[in-house]
């Protein structure tokens, strides 16, 4: 015989009852069939709900209309799909029930509570009217069908709500009735019965639980569940789209994977079905010819380490600590005896290795019940002191790995603590089991989707996201898109999707949370109605999970560089050409750094200087290994850089400025790069990065013009003037060459001094040749002297700095994956 268990969504109607019956039928025909089914879809929640209603003396009607409702329009459907049932002879009876229920529920109101016994048989009426209408619907299609009342043949033991079944004493009372041949059996789940006879319900989800016991008190040859999904994922599917279905678990592996969540299969199932060696399938009644997952005592040939991901919300956690913790024997033994004693289930035992404190995970129902029972234990100890007062935390949730294989696998438990780091998820409490086929962490519940999300990308290898929000969509911005739209088929190929999920100027905000189509992004921002804003941007983060945001800033807008603290606070990372921020007080560049720390986050600015040239990251590594800035010089201006090599070759300072101009290497107002302030703010960042705490006021700068030039007045006027300052620069090229020296201008760092001015260089000078626009970085320390590190390369224009901000935004992806 076979057990088939059909949920209570494979009930939700007529169309799928039918369904269900054409299983049961197809099945029968190849070996017997026993059919234990739930209440149709909503039915115990509403049933759950009117006893709730009544205790607070409230009228259970409308809802136990609501029940009727739905099992009329389930009987009226069927009797349009099949030939001679007995709809109305049905209906009377779903009236009767609940007729009767609300005779029940009138005593409930009066007594404003409701008994365990009398909750128990009310719950229990959904799954007896399921089996109520399949008996009818199977017997109108010929099938010979007798009932299994589950009061009289389970023993149900412990209490009322959430009773487990004596399987020997069961076992043999089938034996002693004996079983026919010819007919499908049904058998409501959720339901057994004391040993007085009276009805007790095996929990919520219980059904699952009562197709096992079946199957172990019947030798059955398999149980199979079937219920709305195609089997067991490696996680909830609802959770993560692409989760995986496995085709084979262990008892052992299902039991840990529903203990600690995948809603799938009830904790209880595992254990009967073991215990007699029954193959477990879990299918789908949506897709009969669906394989399913197999569930049984190997674990299966793939060589997974780990098998799911399951998220267990509804937590509370409970930490006892104290002086009189330590050394006490006994004190452990007492805590989970007296909530034993209480009926309250631990879900989860952590100790500190120091002995004061024990913290252990309870369902957030049983909280009240667990505090009393402590309170009683202990109330001597709490009354001298030698406990502090229990310590509560609400709203938790656990994420638990789960793998036969993880026992012998090294490094499981390090990935999985760094997924939720790179998440940016706080761990409250970590708990291995002894077997070592789970590794569970506590964590808040409104972070669970981040979590499962995070962990599954990380240990199935399955793609990974960079969410990109940008804000400035001028030269670099719009440089950086096209970079991207060209580049995204690529980085697909290696399973990572760089999405833009927001695009800003100072105007408007496009968002969406699949990712902005980048053939049409301007559109798109043309259509927008937002407007940027930290507060709209992390709402949508929270809202669609998303678990690698970055801010990249291409503006230069000094309002917008003072919130990236309160960016990665939030939990983004910052990439960013805007040099605002690492100039601004040295308390904000602290501060940055503290944030990005605090969250994990990154803060990434390898364009702040040379644009595209590996500036800052080499920078920091010096240091970081321990050598030290001793001098720097650097033409760290593309603009300067042009302007002053066409110096070199006999061009007056108006001609050069006017030509940088015209072909866009100045910016337009040319008195911005002319007046130093561009290189001074570069400098100011390497001389930070080198660990010397200045601000802007301490940099020396000397304009890139004679002393006494009137720079003042709008562009054309000034640029008019420039040809007075040709005869100042004349000379001091003349007095340079004569020396065999150039002029450039340089940002330079002696002394501990930083300084931005026109300097002579000579042929020995690493800077000597550095013109038409090229930037040149000339590090002296301790490690480079006399000769220094030198990096040389194009440092200015969109494309070169939009390919640094890009290589910044793949840094912000680090995950290792299992290759
Ligand atoms: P039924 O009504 O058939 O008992 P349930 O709603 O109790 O169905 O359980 C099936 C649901 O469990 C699925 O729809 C799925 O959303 C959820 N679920 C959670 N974790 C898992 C998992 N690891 N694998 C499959 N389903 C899961
Ligand atoms: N109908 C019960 C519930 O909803 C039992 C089950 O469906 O497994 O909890
Ligand atoms: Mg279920």
């Amino acid at each position: 015989m076979r057990v088939l268990k059909f949920g209570g969504t494979s009930l939700a109607n007529a169309e799928r009852f039918q369904t269900v019956a054409d299983i049961v039928v197809n099945n029968q025909r190849q070996s017997q069939v026993a059919l234990v089914l739930s209440a149709p879809a909503k039915v115990t929640n509403h049933l759950v709900a009117v006893v709730e209603q009544a205790s607070r003396g409230l009228d259970p009607a409308p809802v136990l209309a609501e029940i009727e409702q739905i099992f009329h329009a389930i009987i009226d459907g069927l009797r349009e799909r099949v030939g001679g049932l007995e709809a109305d002879a049905l209906k009377s009876q779903v009236e009767r029930e609940l007729g009767q229920l609300a005779r029940l529920l009138q005593g409930v109101s009066l007594l404003t509570q409701c008994p365990d016994n009398i909750q128990a048989r009310i719950l229990s009426r959904g799954e007896a009217l399921s089996i109520a209408v399949m008996a009818e619907l199977l017997r109108a299609r010929g099938e010979q069908v007798e009932v299994i009342s589950p009061q009289a043949m389970l023993l149900g033991e412990g209490s009322f709500l959430e009773a487990h079944v004596n399987i020997e004493v069961s076992r043999q009372r089938f034996r002693d009735q004996g079983l026919r041949r010819d007919c499908v059996y049904l058998m409501p789940g959720f339901t057994a019965g004391n040993d007085k006879g009276e009805t007790v319900i095996l929990g919520r989800n219980g059904s699952d639980y009562s197709a096992a016991v079946l199957a172990a008190c019947v030798d059955a040859e398999c149980c199979e569940i079937w219920t709305d999904v195609d089997g067991v994922y490696n996680c909830d599917p609802r959770l993560v789209p692409d989760a995986k279905l496995l085709k084979q678990l262990s008892y052992k592996e299902a039991m840990e994977l529903s203990y600690f969540g995948a809603k799938v299969l009830h904790p209880k199932t595992i254990a009967p079905i073991a215990q007699f060696h029954i193959p477990c399938l879990i299918k789908n009644t949506g897709n009969p010819q669906g394989e399913g997952s197999l569930i049984g005592p190997e674990c299966s040939d793939d060589d997974l380490q780990v098998k799911g991901i399951s998220d267990l919300s509804g937590m509370t956690m409970l930490n006892l600590s104290g002086p009189g913790m330590k050394g006490m024997v006994g004190m452990a033994g007492r805590l989970f005896t007296c909530l034993s004693r209480a009926g309250v289930s631990l879900v989860l035992i952590t100790q500190s290795s120091s002995e004061y404190s024990v913290s252990f995970c309870i369902h957030s129902y049983d909280k009240e019940k667990a505090r009393k029972a402590i309170d009683g234990e202990f109330a001597l100890e709490f009354k001298n002191n030698l406990l502090d007062p229990v310590d509560v935390i609400d709203d938790l949730a656990i994420i638990s790995l789960v793998g036969d294989r993880m026992r012998t696998a090294k490094g499981v438990s390090a990935r999985f603590f760094n997924s939720l780091a790179e998440a940016s998820i706080n761990i409250v409490a970590i708990a291995q089991g002894s077997s070592e086929r789970s590794i569970s962490a506590v964590i808040r519940k409104e972070k669970v989707t981040e979590a499962i999300k995070a962990c599954h990308q990380n240990f199935f290898s399955s793609r990974q996201f960079i969410d990109v929000f940008l804000v400035g969509c001028g030269g670099v911005g719009a440089a950086l898109l096209e970079q991207i739209r060209r580049q995204q088929p690529v980085l697909e190929a290696q399973d990572i999707g760089v999405r833009v999920v927001g695009i800003a100027n100072s105007r408007k905000m496009a968002l969406d949370r699949n990712g902005i189509n980048l053939n049409e992004w301007r559109d798109r921002l043309e259509q927008a109605h937002d407007a940027f804003g930290l507060e709209r941007v992390a709402r949508l983060v929270e809202e669609s999970h998303l678990i690698n945001p970055v801010l990249v800033d291409c503006t230069s807008n000094e309002q917008i560089a003072d919130q990236y603290a309160d960016f990665l606070a939030a939990g983004f990372h910052v990439v960013t050409p805007n040099k605002k921020a690492n100039t601004a007080s040295l308390d904000y560049y602290r501060e940055l750094r503290r944030a990005a720390r605090a969250t994990r986050r990154k803060f990434l600015y390898e364009t702040n200087v040379g644009a595209g040239l590996p500036v800052i990251e080499n920078l920091q590594n010096l240091i970081r290994a321990g050598d030290q800035l001793k001098a720097f010089g650097g033409i760290l201006s593309g603009s300067l850089s042009y302007i002053f090599g066409k110096l070199d070759e006999g061009m007056s300072f108006a001609d050069a400025t006017r030509i940088a101009r015209e072909n866009g290497f100045t910016e337009p107002d040319p008195r911005d790069d002319l007046n130093g302030m561009d290189v001074a703010r570069k400098l100011l960042i390497l001389a930070r990065e080198a660990g010397m705490e200045l601000s802007l006021d301490d940099i020396e700068v000397e304009m890139a013009l004679p002393p006494e030039f009137d720079a003042s007045g709008d562009i054309d006027s000034f640029m008019a003037r420039l040809p007075e300052a040709n005869a100042w620069f004349e000379a001091r090229v003349a007095e340079a060459a004569a020396e065999g020296k150039v002029l450039r201008y340089v940002g330079a760092i002696e002394n501990g001094h930083c300084k931005v001015a026109i300097k002579a260089v000579d042929g020995d000078d690493p800077l000597f040749k550095v013109k038409d626009g090229e930037n040149a970085l000339a590090f002296y320390t301790q490690y480079y002297q006399p000769i220094p590190l030198v990096l040389r390369g194009y440092g200015a224009g969109a494309d070169v700095t939009a390919a640094g901000v890009f290589a910044d935004l793949l840094r912000t992806h680090n995950w290792k994956q299992e290759i």
